[in-house]
């Protein structure tokens, strides 16, 4: 009989069944291991132990939440204990990624030597991800931070899903399919997703969970994110990560407090990891290159809560400000709103956004849309031209990752100046008529 002996993987990897499990295993000759912490979460959660058909419990079926005693979950069952009884013996195969557990057991052999602990373990890891990213939009068009959001999915390793939920978004679910880095598009559409609630979309996202187990939820950390992820994350009963602009692995993310002057790094130990992305810390996914499949989802019945009434949206010509490539921003500085006529005229020779500060907007010069800081937009542009604007660290917060900075300010202790690659001590009423009849002429 083989050697007895006590398995040494102290910490297994996000569990797809929904829990973080510490595997206690026991290899006692034929005798099987002890899945009681998977059967333990499986029944919290109301649901079914899936069984071999012999008695015994079928943990790679569990995983993949297949029903009880099919063929298919068994094999991957033996797939499952081979790769925890870590034996590299495993023969069995079928078309839906057990070949990669077996791989997987089969580089678990080199486990038991000690070899590449750490390496086998993280591409463990990796195999077993599976992320759902919350697509924004307007049932027309996506938003762009949704491109930003699948590449950082796309970090965490393994497999990548798109939801897409509105009332008639076809043509939506159609663009996303074609951006690389999405395996599969889940679109549901009825008319309570009229205005995006976070009360109706909460339901939907819960039951795609429930059916297919990821690992990650996630969504841009815009207004509609912010509002959606502590919802859904409240519901499933984990703590989410907001705002994240780095991934370390799939557990760990990096974050700013105090309005961007620390970099916390937060390694999240909840079961599904429900975070919200900065879209300026991560490249925009390619549009195309992608073919994705497309399944439609029958969406959970309404919930009422709350209900939709209208929107009143800004029309503007100008480039989105938190995607725009030049921003010209302007503070308590230019004295009054009929100012910004200065701002605008600016922008338009540089086909700019423009922005302000909370002064500015506190001030009542220009609508809150254009805030950029800490509770503002938060933009990253290859140009940012700050004007009459001090620098304090909550204006800092939202543009400071901008690429080329530019201040003009009279005082030129201005802290703005710390920030600012180019710094212009001047009044802004002389200087910034003077660069814009410059480009002008050119
Ligand atoms: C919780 C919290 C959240 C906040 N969130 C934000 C946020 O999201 N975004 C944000 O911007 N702020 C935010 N603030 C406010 C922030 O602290 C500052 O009060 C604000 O950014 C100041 O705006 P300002 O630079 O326009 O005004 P001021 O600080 O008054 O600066 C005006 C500047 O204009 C210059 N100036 C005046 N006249 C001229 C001239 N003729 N020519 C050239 N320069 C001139 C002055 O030298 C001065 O530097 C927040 C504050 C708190 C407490």
């Amino acid at each position: 009989m083989g050697a007895r002996w006590r398995a040494e993987w102290r910490e297994a990897p996000a569990h797809p069944a929904g829990a973080r499990l510490r595997v206690v295993r026991r290899w006692l000759g034929r005798g099987g291991w002890s899945c009681e912490p998977l059967k333990k979460l499986l029944r919290r959660d109301g649901r079914q132990v899936p069984t071999d058909g012999r008695g015994g419990t079928v943990p790679g079926a569990a995983q993949r939440g297949i029903p009880a005693a099919d063929g298919k979950g068994a094999s991957r069952c033996m797939a499952a204990y081979r790769l925890r009884g870590v034996r590299g013996s495993a023969a069995s195969t079928d078309p839906n990624g057990t070949a990669g557990i077996i791989e997987a057991a089969i580089q678990g052999s080199k486990l038991r030597d000690g070899l590449k602990l750490d390496e086998i373990k993280a591409s463990l890891v990796r195999r077993f991800q599976s992320t759902l990213v919350i697509a924004e939009h307007n049932n027309e068009t996506l938003t762009p931070i949704t491109l930003n959001t699948i590449t950082a999915a796309k970090r965490l390793g393994g497999e990548v899903s798109c939801l897409v939920a509105g009332t008639s978004c076809d043509k939506v679910a159609e663009e996303v399919s074609k951006v690389q880095g999405v395996a599969k598009v889940l679109v549901a559409q009825h008319d309570m997703y009229k205005g995006f609630l976070a009360e109706e979309l909460t339901p939907l996202i819960v039951e795609t969970h429930k059916k297919c187990n990821y690992t990650h939820i996630c969504a841009g950390a815009s207004a509609f994110g912010k509002n959606l992820m502590p919802r859904v994350a409240g519901k499933l009963d984990v703590a989410p990560v907001s705002d994240i602009i780095e991934i370390k692995s799939p557990d760990t993310f990096v974050r700013t407090i105090y309005a961007g002057n620390i970099l916390c790094t937060v390694q999240c130990e909840e079961a599904i990891k429900i975070f919200t992305v900065r879209g300026t810390s991560f490249e925009a996914a390619p549009t195309s290159g992608g073919s994705a499949s497309i399944e439609k989802l029958t969406p959970p019945p309404p919930v009422g809560l709350s209900e939709w009434i209208e929107q009143q949206l800004t029309k503007s010509d100008r480039p989105e400000l938190t995607s725009a490539k030049v921003v010209v921003s302007g503070g308590r500085g230019l004295k009054s709103g009929e100012n910004f006529k200065l701002l605008y005229d600016l922008a338009d020779q540089l086909h700019a956004a423009v922005g302000a500060s909370r002064a500015a907007v506190d001030a009542g010069f220009v609508p809150n849309d254009l805030q950029v800081g800490q509770t503002g937009k938060i933009v990253a542009p290859e140009l940012y031209i700050a004007v009459g604007i001090s620098g304090a660290i909550q204006h800092l917060a939202g543009m400071k990752d901008s690429k080329t900075i530019v201040a003009i300010n009279k005082d030129p202790e201005a802290p703005i100046f710390q920030v600012a690659d180019y710094g212009l001590v001047a009044d802004l009423f002389q200087a910034v008529p003077e660069m814009t009849e410059i480009l002008k002429k050119k």
